[in-house]
């Protein structure tokens, strides 16, 4: 076999936690389902049965759908939950808004997107109340869909009262509730609720379910919890390109992620890594973690000539998601060693004093 390495692999990467490579299981997954011919665009067994682990998993009986990714997974979502003429309500720092080049406007044929502001990444629930009751005129987008995300943009959790909170909100105006949970799995282990009480027994309509992020190739399931809102979104799917004819490949790494706990088992290191990264980075002198880190991100307020050090020293992390702080993503992938590195690098790179 050959290998290619058209470029050195990057080291020293807390950019993101889809830098990481397939995790294990996913990667036994694929190999395990690659022999023989089945039956292609999803009439296959481990379609099927990845369908049965989730509906397990979630302990009902939803209707799921697998994307190649989470763009495409959340508008295809909230278009089946729209009409053009509607309008969805988030965070002004949620994917939707800000990393989706306008998919969610352009699959839904231009719902609006209104935008609240809110602490650490979390939608303010009087600020839905006030974007809903501002206007009942025709000449408003008609509010249609809450989307919130979970665990949030900015690496925290929506607990389960502030969850109540804006259920009920939606609740009394009629809005749908749509979940992305592109990092669903580091907020169930970072909760250690059920996958059923952090999504339909919270009120969740649709969520959007990341593998992608948690160690898989490529793909993210699609749920209705309510099994009325799938009506045609096979079609929505198909039409967007979203329908692979070698789903096995899409859907086996669920099973294997599944079956013996693997998901939440490499969320919860990934959380832990961002956790002992948060704590080994406060400790120095001019580093502030600027959000409580609940999850597996860590965002925290550099001096400049630190972060350029770093990025000088070939350091990977981002700066333009939330709020201008240097964001610090683990995954199943990170080391204490990475984390250790890190931490380092960061100490060496600060301005002496005295
Ligand atoms: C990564 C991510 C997605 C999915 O992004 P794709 O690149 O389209 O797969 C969706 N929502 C959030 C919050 C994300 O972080």
């Amino acid at each position: 076999m050959q290998h290619v390495h058209p470029d050195p692999v990057l080291k020293n990467q807390f950019a993101s936690d889809n830098y990481a490579p397939i995790c294990p299981e996913a990667m036994d997954a694929i190999l395990q389902v690659n022999s023989g011919y089945v039956n292609a665009y999803g009439n296959d067994p481990w379609t099927a049965r990845a369908c049965d682990m989730l509906r397990d998993f979630f302990a009902t009986d939803c209707q799921i759908f697998f994307v190649f990714n989470g763009t495409a997974a959340n508008s295809l979502a909230l278009a089946s939950l729209c009409q053009s003429y509607h309008s969805i309500v988030c965070h002004e720092l949620a994917h939707i808004e800000t990393d989706e080049c306008g998919a969610p406007e352009f699959f839904s044929n231009g719902t609006k997107i209104l935008l609240t502001t809110g602490n650490g990444g979390k939608v303010d629930p009087a600020q839905v109340e006030h974007l809903v009751t501002r206007r009942s005129d025709i000449h408003y987008p008609k509010p249609k869909v809450l989307s919130l995300t979970q665990s949030t943009e900015l690496g925290t959790v929506y607990t389960p009262d502030e969850l109540q909170v804006l259920r009920d909100c939606a609740e009394r105006h009629e809005l749908r509730l749509h979940m992305d949970g592109a990092r669903f799995a580091n907020a169930l282990a970072s909760l250690e609720l059920s996958p059923a009480e952090l999504s339909w027994k919270a009120g969740v309509d649709v969520l959007t379910f990341g593998g992608t992020k948690c160690g898989m190739a490529v793909g993210e399931a699609v749920i209705f919890f309510d099994r009325e809102l799938a009506a045609e979104f096979d079609y929505r799917c198909k039409q967007a390109g979203q329908l692979a004819s070698k789903m096995r490949y899409l859907s086996a790494p669920w099973i294997s992620l599944l079956q013996d706990g693997a998901l939440l088992r490499h969320a919860r290191h990934a959380n832990a890594m961002a956790r002992l990264l948060a704590n080994e980075l406060q400790k120095l002198p001019g580093v502030e973690v600027a959000h409580p880190v609940e999850a597996n991100a860590v965002f925290v307020r550099l001096p400049q000539e630190v972060i350029d050090t770093l990025r000088a020293e070939g350091w990977y992390f981002y700066t333009f998601i939330g709020t201008g702080e240097a964001r610090l993503m683990c995954s199943w992938h990170t080391s204490e060693e990475d984390v250790g590195q890190l931490v380092a690098a960061v100490r060496a790179a600060l301005p002496k004093t005295g």
